[in-house]
């Protein structure tokens, strides 16, 4: 996954690189404002840093977009998808996916070893932003998003591009305690022990709801490995968040 080391660094997905009226990154915790355990781009009012701060980062976000609005919302680990049709009116509660069809509008994110996945239906122009952990995966909530680009946007799951951002490897993700967190079905993605390969788990709900495998790109980097990028699991509680965004560009816009 490439990465550019700009005044704020970010990856980005070649595959959702191709699509012109389309905008995304993954940022990292770098080029923002926030100090300490939360420096420096915590994009995250919610885990103890400064609010004028968060602010400043957010709006970092918003200017390299050039967006009309940034939609985020406080994440609760479910499988809620909201959908923006006419006036968005952030900041939302309790949703963990975004879709929208409306261009200017920056969905976020906001991640520390939680999978940001990023969809782009090209032929409808229809995206979506999906927060998911292993709760989220537990819950489907990329079955739930698909699900509502369909039934909203009549999008065709054969159409859509994925992009599953920097989370937890398979190197890091052990879990104890799988057979009472985990259901049966997941079991199979057990390796080395007690860890799980989420990025595959995701991969295969994604197949499941009839992405084609040559559309789902898998960033393969792990956020508690690399430390450019907030880690809950590496650093604790008193960590920032990092964001992925994904915006259908404005007709008069140029860049
Ligand atoms: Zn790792």
């Amino acid at each position: 996954m490439p990465f550019q080391n700009t005044n704020l660094p970010f990856f980005y997905f070649p595959s959702l690189s191709q699509f012109p009226f389309l905008r995304h990154a993954v940022f990292t915790r770098l080029g923002g404002y926030s100090r300490k355990t939360y420096a420096s781009l915590n994009l995250s009012y919610d885990v103890g840093d400064d609010p004028v701060t968060v602010n400043k980062n957010l709006n970092l976000v918003k200017q390299f977009f050039s967006a009309e609005k940034l939609i985020w919302s406080r994440q609760i680990h479910d499988k809620n998808v909201l959908v923006i049709q006419d006036e968005a009116k952030p900041p939302y509660e309790g949703f963990d996916a975004f879709v929208t069809n409306r261009p200017g509008l920056a969905l976020l994110v906001k991640l520390a070893d939680c999978q940001g996945i990023l969809l782009c239906d090209p032929i409808k122009k229809v995206i979506a932003a999906i927060h998911c952990g292993w709760r989220g995966n537990v819950a489907n909530i990329i079955a739930a998003t698909v699900d509502v680009m369909e039934k909203e946007f009549h999008t065709k799951p054969t159409d859509i591009w994925a992009g599953i951002s920097p989370s937890l490897g398979p190197c890091c993700a052990e879990f104890k305690d799988y057979q009472t967190l985990l259901p049966k079905a997941f079991w199979r993605y057990r390796i080395n022990g007690n860890y799980f390969d989420w990025w595959r788990i995701s991969r295969d709900q994604l197949m499941a709801k009839g992405i084609p495998a040559k559309q789902i790109e898998i960033a393969g980097i792990c956020t508690v490995c690399d430390t450019r990028f907030f880690s809950y699991r590496r650093d604790g509680k008193s960590t920032g968040r990092f964001g992925a965004v994904i915006m259908l560009k404005g007709e008069e816009s140029c860049f």
